[in-house]
């Protein structure tokens, strides 16, 4: 019985990130919320993810950085899931190869996007996730993304095992899964199709469907 684990963005939902513009407009919400009103360099940084210069930011306009990334946090989620039930950010056809997967072993997702947004995708699809883990709304949270293992290890954890194959997009999975102890797959998506095979790759994939072979009932 192999565990799983699954990233998300780039591997179920279309595209390698969030819009930088569901930040932009989170970031305003956070500051409307405050009644902070920043210049435009300030929003500017606010905006964007440096956790230094939000701080710095935060500072200078006298609000609670952390309350500041919080809201800022949720409010992304909110735009991104209503991205999602619009159709706006669709997924990719071949993520019915995770439910199948999921009917004969243990399947996990965790990913770098916010904790409530990777529950909000789990939710809506017809597959069976053992374990979902996302990011904590917190700068610590921020700093635990993958190619840190943080969030890969808490999954094992909770699942109570020690080894298996996380699934990716990005050099950082394969980094991340790694430094966990695991196999790696390398899943060739179109916003990646000219990159190097990143250094620790197990296995490099043209298909979720790929899966099916190669993991063991
Ligand atoms: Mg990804």
């Amino acid at each position: 019985m192999t565990t799983v684990l699954f990233d998300m963005d780039g591997i179920i939902l279309e595209g390698p990130r969030t819009d930088p513009q569901v930040y932009a407009a989170a970031a305003d919400e956070a500051l409307a919320k405050l009644e902070a009103d920043p210049t435009p360099a300030q929003r500017r940084d606010l905006r964007r993810h440096g956790i230094d210069s939000v701080r710095e930011r935060c500072r200078e306009l006298e609000l609670d950085p952390d309350r500041f990334w919080a809201l800022k946090e949720a409010a992304a989620s909110e735009h991104t899931h209503e991205r999602i039930r619009s159709g706006e950010r669709g997924v990719y056809d071949d993520i019915d190869a995770i439910a199948a997967l999921a009917d004969r072993t243990t399947v996990g997702l965790v990913s770098n996007n916010r904790h409530r947004t990777a529950e909000f995708v789990a939710d809506s699809l017809p597959i069976e996730f053992d374990v979902v883990r996302g990011r904590d709304p917190t700068f610590e949270g921020f700093r635990r993304r993958k190619p840190d293992s943080y969030y890969i290890d808490d999954a094992l954890s909770k699942l109570g095992v020690d080894d298996g194959l996380h699934v990716g997009d990005s050099p950082k999975d394969v980094v991340a899964g790694r430094a966990a102890g695991l196999e790696t797959a390398f899943v060739r998506r179109s916003h990646n199709r000219l990159l190097d095979r990143p250094e620790g790759t197990t296995y490099e994939l043209g298909s979720l469907i790929e899966l099916h072979d190669l993991v063991e009932p």
